[in-house]
Order: C-alpha cells, then sequence, then structure tokens
C-alpha cells in the first residue's frame, strides 16, 4: 500500500520546504523505494504560468506542458525521474473543478462547501499518484506557512487523511530555531507556537526539521521534543548548508529517512546509495578550475529567476571539474556603448528567456559582442530569437529586424507569432508547451554535443523563427541544425565559423539532473573553459612578445 507523507512549513517561508522534501524523498529513493513528491499551493491562479518571477520565481515546465511551481524543479533535479501535471495542484485549480462540477449538477440540491467540497476535492488529489501502487511513498509538499488563512483547507484535508490513514500517513514540519547572536542562544519559542498553531487545527506533526544557524545541541532536542510532542529522534537539525545539493547527506546523518519509515511502519530497504551523488558532490566541492559566465537578463537580481539556468550550470560545472562563477549582468543597462566594459573578463555569455521588450536591446548588444569576439554564446528562448534579430540587423542589413512580440508593426519580423497562437485569447497554459521531438543535422555542433541526431526538449512561448528568412541566414553562416520533424520550426541555431554559438528556442534547463547534466551547458562551460585557457595562452604570446 502506498504511503503518505505530508511537508508543511512554520514560523516563516523560505526554510527550504522544497529541498528537505526533495533530499527526504533521495533518500526513500536511495533506500529502493519508488517516490514522488507533489507541490499543492494555496493561491488562487491556476497555475504559476501567468505570475511574473518578481512574484513567484520561474515557472517551471514539465514535460507534458504544465507550467509549475520552480519546486518541480529541484524534485526533477534530485530524484532523476519527471513529473507532470498531476505533481503540482493549486487553490485555483481545485475550486475551478468543484465550480464545474456545480454547473454540471454533480451536486444537484447541496450547498457547495469548503468542507467537505473543497477538501475532498483536495483529498482526492492528494491521493491521485498513490493510485495503482505506482508509488511506495508519495511526498506531499504544502505550499506557504502554518496559520495562513488560505493554508487552512490544506490543514484539514491533511487531517482528515490522518484520521483516516493511521500510521500509513505522516506529517513532517519545517520549522526555524533562530539563534539570537546578542543572547548567544537558541531559541525554540517560536517552534513552539508553530506546532501549537497546527494542533489548534487537530493537526500535530510527527517529526519536526529544525532549520538553524547553529548545531542543536542533545538537551535542546530534548526541549523541543516534549514540548512539541514529539519522540526525540524526531526532532532533526537541517545546518544551513553551503549547497542544497549536501542537504540529502546531512538529513541521511540526522536519519530523517530511517524516522520516517521507522513511524510509517515500513522496512528500511537498503542503506541508501548515494554513490553517484557522492562523486558529483566531490566534484563540486574540489573543481580543480574555474569560469565565469555571464548571465544576461532583466531578472538577474531575483535568486529564482533563472533557478533551473543556474542549477544547470552547477551541474555542468562540476561534470567539468570546474566552478561556474555566474555574473549577473542586468539587460536593461547594456548598451552597444558599455558591452565591451561590461562583458570584460567574462569567459562565456548566456542570454536568458524572457516575454517583452524590457531590456532587449541589451540581450542584442551582449549577443552581437560574443558574435564579433568569438565568445562562447548560448542563447535559450528569448536569447535564441534576439541571436536571429541581431544577426538580421548587423549582418543581413535588415535594420528595423525584430521579433513581432516586441514590435508588431515592423516588416522585418524574422521572429513572429506562430500560426497556432494567433487565434488564442485566453493566456494560461496555452503556449506552446512540454517536450517536442527535434531532428538534428548530422555533422552540426548540436548533434556532436548530444551524440545522435533525435532529441526532444521542453518549450515555453508563442513566437518562432520566421522560416522566410531562412535562406538568407543559411547563406551567410547562421545555421538552423535542429528542427521539429512535423512543422519545420526551427529549434536549434549555430553559427559558422564561430567557437560556440548556439541559440535554442527550448528551455535545456529543465531537463538537467544532478545524474544527468544537460549536454548542451555541460558543452558550453567546456567551452568558457577552453576560451578561457585560448586566451591565456594568446595573453602570454603577447606578454612574451612585449620582453
Ligand atoms: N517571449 C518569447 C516567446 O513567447 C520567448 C519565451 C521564452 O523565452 N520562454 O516566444
Amino acid at each position: 500500500m502506498t504511503k503518505y507523507i505530508f511537508v508543511t512549513g512554520g514560523v516563516t517561508s523560505s526554510l527550504g520546504k522544497g529541498i528537505i522534501a526533495a533530499s527526504l524523498a533521495k533518500l526513500l529513493q536511495a533506500r529502493g523505494f519508488t517516490t514522488t513528491i507533489q507541490k499543492f499551493d494555496p493561491y488562487i491562479n491556476v497555475d504559476p504560468g501567468t505570475l511574473n518571477p518578481y512574484e513567484h520565481g520561474e515557472c517551471y515546465v514539465t514535460e507534458d506542458g504544465a507550467e509549475t511551481d520552480l519546486d518541480l524543479g529541484h524534485y526533477e533535479r534530485y530524484l532523476n525521474t519527471f513529473t507532470s501535471q498531476a505533481n503540482n495542484v493549486t487553490t485555483g485549480r481545485i475550486y475551478q473543478h468543484v465550480i464545474t462540477k456545480e454547473r454540471e449538477g454533480a451536486y444537484l440540491g447541496k450547498t457547495v462547501q469548503v468542507i467537505p467540497h473543497i477538501t475532498d476535492e483536495i483529498k482526492r488529489r492528494m491521493l491521485l499518484l498513490g493510485e495503482n501502487n505506482q508509488f511506495d511513498i508519495v511526498i506531499t509538499e504544502l505550499g506557504g506557512t502554518v496559520g495562513d488563512i488560505e493554508s487552512l483547507p490544506y490543514i484539514e484535508a491533511v487531517r482528515q487523511l490522518k484520521w483516516e490513514m493511521g500510521n500509513n500517513c505522516l506529517v513532517v514540519h519545517l520549522t526555524l530555531i533562530p539563534y539570537l547572536k546578542a543572547a548567544k542562544e537558541l531559541k525554540t519559542k517560536p517552534t513552539q507556537h508553530s506546532v501549537k498553531l497546527m494542533s489548534e487545527h487537530g493537526l500535530s506533526p510527527d517529526v519536526l526539521v529544525c532549520r538553524t544557524e547553529e548545531p542543536l545541541y542533545k538537551d535542546l532536542k530534548k526541549k523541543i521534543a516534549l514540548f512539541c510532542n514529539v519522540t526525540q529522534d524526531a526532532v532533526i537539525e537541517a545546518l544551513d548548508a553551503d549547497s542544497i545539493y549536501m542537504v540529502p547527506l546531512e538529513m541521511m546523518r540526522e536519519k530523517l529517512d530511517v524516522t520516517c519509515l521507522t513511524k510509517l511502519g515500513m522496512p528500511l530497504g537498503n542503506e541508501p546509495d548515494l554513490s553517484k551523488w557522492k562523486e558529483f558532490l566531490n566534484k563540486l566541492r574540489y573543481p580543480k578550475s574555474k569560469v565565469v559566465i555571464g548571465l544576461i537578463g532583466k531578472y538577474v537580481e531575483l535568486q529564482d529567476a533563472y533557478k533551473s539556468i543556474l542549477e544547470a550550470l552547477i551541474h555542468a560545472g562540476a561534470m567539468n571539474e570546474c566552478k561556474v562563477e555566474v555574473r549577473n549582468i542586468h539587460s536593461e543597462y547594456l548598451t552597444k556603448e558599455n558591452a565591451k566594459e561590461k562583458l570584460q573578463n567574462v569567459d562565456a555569455i548566456l542570454v536568458a528567456p524572457g516575454f517583452g521588450s524590457r531590456g532587449i536591446e541589451g540581450k542584442i548588444d551582449a549577443i552581437r559582442h560574443a558574435r564579433e569576439n568569438g565568445i562562447p554564446f548560448f542563447g535559450i528562448c528569448l536569447g535564441m530569437q534576439m541571436a536571429c534579430v541581431e544577426f538580421a540587423r548587423n549582418v543581413l542589413g535588415h535594420t528595423r529586424a525584430h521579433s513581432t512580440e516586441m514590435d508588431p508593426d515592423t516588416e522585418q519580423g524574422v521572429i513572429c507569432m506562430m500560426e497556432a497562437q494567433k487565434t488564442i485569447t485566453q493566456k494560461g497554459g496555452t503556449m506552446r508547451l512540454g517536450s517536442y521531438d527535434c531532428t538534428l543535422e548530422a555533422g552540426s555542433l548540436a548533434a556532436d554535443i548530444y551524440g545522435g541526431t533525435q532529441i526532444a526538449e521542453r518549450h515555453r512561448h508563442r513566437y518562432e523563427f520566421n522560416n522566410e528568412y531562412l535562406q538568407a541566414f543559411e547563406q551567410n553562416g547562421f545555421m538552423p541544425v535542429g528542427k521539429n520533424p512535423k512543422t519545420g520550426l526551427v529549434e536549434i541555431v549555430e553559427l559558422k565559423g564561430h567557437p560556440f554559438y548556439v541559440g535554442v528556442q527550448f528551455h535545456p534547463e529543465y531537463k538537467s539532473t544532478v545524474e544527468n547534466p544537460h549536454p548542451l551547458f555541460v558543452a558550453f562551460v567546456k567551452a568558457a573553459k577552453d576560451a578561457q585557457e585560448e586566451n591565456r595562452a594568446a595573453n602570454l604570446r603577447q606578454s612574451s612578445v612585449v620582453i
């Protein structure tokens, strides 16, 4: 029978519930249990696809084209398995479903209420992934913090499930033990309050994971256990870690997996086999070299806006035994005049995805700089589209070239809206989303990097390369080397004679995991390393000439 673990959060947001849930899942998976994770978000948007990165960080896209919370990215990166639409549920989706059913007459005669109708629908979705016994354990992360008004139906749903399922279900509560510098003391009161708040709603945690800056000494664990009604082995220390990828090992040291399995009445399985994970961590912690990558985007000041790209660079860095330092370069403040200065000393340039006009000319100037100076360039989605615009303007001489997204009236729309998008009026979930096949040209750099010519990657866009311009681009060495086999849509471009110039219409970052770093990112970091060595050698040659 499938067992269910619920991960709740208390005291404050940003404690890393997603990372704790993913780490626990990783340990259970490494013990031989089939495990998946899902996230329930208490906001009213049907999905996060319409939220901007200031509100919600990156929007993560699954194979089946769901626009989801970025925590699903962590789940995939840790577990190395795919998630789907079913792994992310919001209050908006729950209500949408219940209201549609109400209109269909499913509740005829009844008053439709939060309890039981909304909570029943929450419960149904919480158990959905466990149907057909495809997983031994389903972990559900509840977004928000206990005490939020909008979290209440979720807490109530978990309370009911615990009542119905007994020890087939478990609540892990992530909380904060603040360290007061002036008093030189760790404080347990906020945790006590958070557990009390939960218990007012009839739910009590079985395991407490305590985020802390300082180690929890034994008596403190004892005190927490006593006041919060949990066994002592269920007070887990979660010390701040240098890297999120250290957390599974920290949780293993604290026996979070053993405690959960024991409380669920499950066998412990094998000792977790984390050899691949440890190998990755070793490379991450002891790099042999370092490269600097300029990340050009309009949200670079936000930690979470380009989450999957940053993680993919970390995976690729480890694979190359090389530390990747990301230099954030705000595209809004980058101009033709200052591009050289701003991009000085970067070994490679990555132009980020995005929407709308803000900072667009900065992206184009950065791409021109990379193209003209032979600096490794990687453009993702909007980054690829702007590479086409830059080439059209500065090489093909189409001075007004643009994407019709930014300039709807341009007569030189080298990037234009996809035909299928033109009739769409609804905003949420209507882009070209999810995984599509792509055929690579044999002999291209991309085919070499992927080690084959048939790939599938995930998408999230409305605009595409305008094939009317294809010939002119090709004749000038700008090559469409990856195309959708059904529609001919250009998915990858390369530039002849440039050491590394790759633009992709899709988002390779979504598919990079610890155990399977994405080949394009690995090759990009390698190109940055090569460029650095080349420059060093050239500088040496130059200085020896001066001597
Ligand atoms: N705004 C562009 C489009 O819709 C690019 C999207 C993206 O970068 N994800 O096609």
